[in-house]
């Protein structure tokens, strides 16, 4: 994916919005070009990090980005530079999610962050979870839009900006959180917030920052491009010359209304390379070389590759350990992923006849030898099942309406069927079981008001589908894959 990252380049003289052809060296950084009032600046950018500091398939990890970011950029404590992250900092991969971000943050405080925004999955493991993030970073997390519902207060783990001089420039730094936040992670979680307006929490925050001094303004938004083209005008009139973006994982580097949109992609990949020449003088990036840097060529940097290495050992070595294979990868949204999720739930709980969840809270599971932290990192965030009593012809419009993975029930030319082969009675009462968060709203599921009194069952969604791995025993002789059909 990210071999367009060597093309996605602007070179972009700001303020009148003009790209200029791309004639400047591969990595520009403006140091012959500085006088008293011209200033450079490096910003080093990534989001929806999402915990994965191994190397996977080609990509680097932290000790790949580690190696890119001191070696070739020169990012030291006392180097002209920013490294930033636009949130959703650690639910992934087993070893970030087993740990609840404590490994992932440890890891980007030696990446050298100097911010970063608050994404919807930083709530997933709950506020006092959040609160011990904060604690740990060596950098604020960022969020003008989240407010308490009691008093219109941003929360005490969070910021609504941050304002930091580098190399002479004083630079603010302003954090926005997706709105969908209560359909993107446990709703209870965030019962307590508002996710106000992103225009209006600038119009608040962007005087506050230019009251501290701030000159250069950088939004970290946890948005998706489409709404940081639509915050662009605005922004624009604010004095904003950066909108930095994340959610969508999408790749982007480009110049609207004169604010220069980037985002780089997810799972540290690769970055954000900015290199700016700022005018203190007026007030405006003189010269600006953006583009979206893979973290896959090179070496690794020893001393980071230990420090992840050191993590993976301080966990229970019984996540690790080897509990079946799977021939071929297992697609988050196939079949056979329905399967895999929905039989142990039913074998565990068999008071329930059918199983519901949202295939968009699963990771595919990769090809090869499966572990407890494979099915960890396969159902990242924590869920409680919950046994709700719904008719049958309730059970058809929430399947019409959400098309959820399902178990206990097939469908065929609009006919539904039991496991035991008897047709869905319109009429008759079932019990079906469904993650909690799905339960609550979450992923827009609209559930709750036909059982407003369901049972909440003490389940974890993912215990019983590592018990039923395990007991099946599936090897390379007989996948997993021969027990999904
Ligand atoms: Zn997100």
């Amino acid at each position: 994916m990210l071999t367009r990252g060597e093309f996605l380049r602007i070179s972009a003289l700001l303020g009148t919005g003009a790209l200029l052809a791309s004639c400047t060296p591969a990595r520009p950084d403006y140091a012959e070009r500085e006088s008293a009032s011209l200033r450079r600046l490096l910003i080093l950018y990534t989001n929806d990090e999402h915990g994965w500091m191994e190397p996977v398939d080609n990509y680097g990890g932290a000790a790949g980005l580690a190696r890119l970011w001191r070696k070739i950029e020169g990012h030291t404590a006392l180097s002209p530079s920013l490294a930033l992250s636009g949130g959703d900092l650690w639910t992934g991969p087993a070893l970030s999610t087993y740990f609840e971000g404590e490994a992932t943050f440890d890891i980007m405080n030696s990446l050298g962050y100097a911010a970063a925004a608050i994404g919807n999955h930083d709530f997933d493991d709950g506020l006092e979870v959040l609160r011990q993030r904060a604690a740990q970073a060596h950098f604020p997390l960022l969020s003008a839009n989240l407010r308490q519902k009691t008093d219109g207060a941003v929360p005490d783990f969070a910021r609504p900006y941050t304002v930091q001089t580098i190399n002479g420039i004083t630079v603010g730094l302003i954090g926005l959180t997706t709105t969908e936040t209560p359909i993107d992670t446990q709703p209870a979680h965030v019962a307590g917030f508002d996710f106000i307006p992103y225009a209006e929490a600038l119009e608040e925050v962007v005087p506050q920052a230019k009251a501290e001094g701030a000159q250069l303004l950088v939004v970290l938004g946890h948005l998706c491009n489409s709404n940081l083209r639509t915050l662009a005008p605005r922004a624009a009139e604010l004095g904003i010359h950066i909108l930095c973006g994340g959610h969508c994982h999408e790749e982007t580097v480009e110049s609207v209304e004169g604010v220069t949109i980037v985002q780089s992609g997810s799972f540290w990949h690769g970055y954000i390379r900015m290199a700016l020449l700022f005018d203190t003088a007026t007030g405006k990036i003189a010269e600006m070389d953006a583009s979206l840097q893979a973290n896959t060529k090179g070496g690794r940097d020893a001393e980071m590759a230990a420090q992840v290495a050191a993590w993976r050992e301080q966990a229970d070595p019984s996540l690790w350990e080897i509990i079946g294979y799977a021939k071929r990868k297992i697609d988050w949204d196939s079949l056979q992923m329905a399967a895999l999720i929905t039989r142990p739930w039913l074998q565990a709980y068999p008071a329930a006849q059918v199983a519901l969840t949202s295939p968009r809270y699963v990771q595919s599971l990769p090809a090869g030898e499966i572990s407890r932290a494979s099915l960890l990192s396969m159902l990242p965030t924590d869920n409680e099942l919950v046994d709700m009593a719904l008719t049958g012809a309730q059970l058809i419009q929430v399947i019409e309406t959400h098309r959820p993975h399902m178990g206990g029930l097939s469908e065929s030319g609009g006919v539904y069927t039991l496991a035991d082969g008897s047709p869905l009675d319109p009429a008759a009462v079932l019990h079906v079981l469904i993650p909690n968060a799905l339960y609550e709203g979450g992923n827009r599921f609209s559930v709750r008001e036909m059982d407003p009194q369901a049972r909440y069952t003490g389940l974890g969604w993912r215990e019983p589908i590592i018990a039923w791995v395990e007991a099946l025993g599936s090897s390379k002789s007989h996948p997993l894959e021969e027990y999904l059909s």
